[in-house]
């Protein structure tokens, strides 16, 4: 029987994950996919907001602003990497400017560090490439931007070396109290017992409640941000990360430097049925181009390498809901958690640990630190490149040509922690793909090492979640 039982791991699941591993407490954390956070905290904007943008009051605007301060600590804790940007916040029009004094004003009551207003010079002194007939701007000195798929993939990988298990591939299928604990069925069939639940499934958190709650006293309505991603020959262009004045469908379309040197720039926010459905679309990305002339007419969209789209998890009850069931004792809610939920996600952790579950007994001594990860061989000096070729000799093999990744890399990346096998799993842990060919050379090498290191048939090998093969049939057949 475990104390807890977590369902979802993305950022949310994850952080918790770690944070509850400083217990003596037995937990398990389930994911329906085949790998970690494979949903929101996998496509967003990967900003650490300052917490300037949450109305003042709201759990958001508080945990945000801890949060970001959190992530200088995880930075150092789990060696996740996190580029301190800052941000502007940049008015276009006469009409939206005095949207700059109240935006300050907020920032200061919600605790943002050293807001202040810049002029237009100043702006453009920091930003040559911004919009010239900008007005004034807002400077956010403690903006960051993050990795946010390697964040939860290393708080996973710390709560599993402190104790914690973690199954994937499992599905939550029900619910049930049973006076004293939970039975959760997975998949159908399986059954898992567990003193508490945690249900921080994203998106699908409404759906995961009702379950067990007739009354699930939020809904969530999906809202999908699709973007561009632009290589990372752009580096340099902008440094700040830029958004335009807020408006009723959110923070807007923004530029953001990504921590490998390639920009992003969007999203867009369209409230759609479907949970799951984060495609692009001609729409969306047109609109992107419309908006973001605003921030900037020099943005090189021709260097574009990728577009994706993610879906945000917006609720009815407008702030994140963390709370105990009131109907089921020990059963946690941890829903609605739209943006910033990234930036909040450690200070959630703690928030519900401390504030909502209420634990009160010490906590381990022996709570083992994470590890550092090794240097990637592309940023190592000659002379120790060769040397780990003399050790390892599939290091001298580069397989992405456009990231420089090695063999080597790949097989760790497979083989690291709980294992991956997909083409997207290894292009997430090692770059392999990540780069302007977006894959289209080294993905078919990619292939043939996941298969061999894992013992599969090429055929089985998926590009992403279940069933999504790459090879489908053959194209030629020898008579
Ligand atoms: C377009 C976009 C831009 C954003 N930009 C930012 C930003 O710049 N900064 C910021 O702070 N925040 C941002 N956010 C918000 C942030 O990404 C999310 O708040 C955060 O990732 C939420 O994490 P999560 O763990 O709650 O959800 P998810 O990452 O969606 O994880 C939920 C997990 O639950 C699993 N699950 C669901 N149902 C079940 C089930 N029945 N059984 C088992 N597992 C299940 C899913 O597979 C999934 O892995 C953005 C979000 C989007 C979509």
């Amino acid at each position: 029987m475990y104390d807890y039982t977590i369902i979802g791991a993305g950022i949310i699941g994850t952080m918790i994950a770690r944070e509850l591993s400083k217990f003596h407490k037995k937990i398990l954390i389930l994911d329906k996919e085949n790998d970690v956070a494979n949903h929101q905290t996998t496509a967003n904007s990967a900003i650490i907001h300052s917490g300037h943008d949450p109305k003042e009051g709201t759990l958001k605007a508080r945990l945000c602003v801890l949060g970001n301060a959190l992530y200088d600590e995880l930075e150092q804790e789990l060696h996740i990497p996190l580029l301190k940007t800052g941000a502007l916040v940049i008015s276009t029009d006469p009409d939206e400017d005095e949207m700059i004094d109240i935006l300050f004003e907020r920032a200061l009551k919600n605790g943002v560090k050293n807001p202040k207003i810049l002029m237009r010079d100043e702006v453009l002194a920091l930003e040559p490439k911004l919009n010239p007939n900008l007005i004034r701007a807002l400077s956010l000195p403690s903006t960051k931007v993050t990795y946010p798929w390697e964040v939860a993939l290393s708080c996973l990988e710390h709560a599993h070396q402190n104790g914690v298990e973690f199954q994937k591939n499992a599905l939550v299928t029900g619910i049930k109290f049973m006076g004293d604990m939970y039975h959760i069925e997975i998949n159908f069939k399986d059954l898992i017992l567990s003193k508490s639940v945690i249900n921080a499934s994203g998106v699908f958190s409404d759906q995961v409640a009702n379950l067990i709650e007739s009354d699930v006293p939020y809904q969530i309505y999906p809202r999908k941000g699709e973007y561009f991603v632009l290589d990372r020959r752009v580096k340099g262009l902008f440094n700040h990360v830029i958004y335009p004045i807020p408006g009723p469908a959110g923070k807007g379309v923004l530029i953001v430097p990504q921590v490998h040197g390639n920009i992003l720039v969007g999203p867009t926010s369209i409230i759609q049925m479907e949970k799951d459905l984060a495609s692009t679309t001609k729409h969306g990305l047109e609109k992107i181009k419309v908006e973001s002339r605003k921030l900037s007419h020099d943005i090189p969209f021709d260097m574009t390498i990728r577009s994706f789209a993610g879906i945000r998890a917006t609720s009815s009850f407008e702030d994140f809901y963390i709370q105990e069931s009131k109907v089921y004792p020990q059963f946690y809610h941890v829903a609605g958690i739209d943006s910033p939920g990234l930036t909040a996600a450690p200070a959630i952790a703690k928030y519900l640990i401390d504030e909502v579950i209420k634990i009160k007994e010490p906590q381990k001594e022996n709570w083992i630190p994470y590890p550092k990860k090794p240097e990637a061989f592309f940023h190592l000096d000659r002379m120790e490149q060769l040397d780990l070729i003399k050790a390892y000799p599939k290091h001298g093999k580069i397989i992405c040509k456009c990231e420089k990744i090695t063999e080597q890399e790949i097989i760790h990346a497979i083989h690291r922690g709980f294992g991956c096998d997909t083409i997207k799993g290894i292009k997430k842990r090692a770059r392999a793909g990540a780069g302007l060919c977006q894959g289209g050379y080294c993905e078919p090498e990619v292939l043939k090492i996941i298969a061999k290191e894992t013992k599969q048939d090429l055929k089985d090998i998926n590009y992403y979640a279940k069933n999504t093969p790459i090879l489908v049939k053959e194209t030629k057949v020898k008579s």
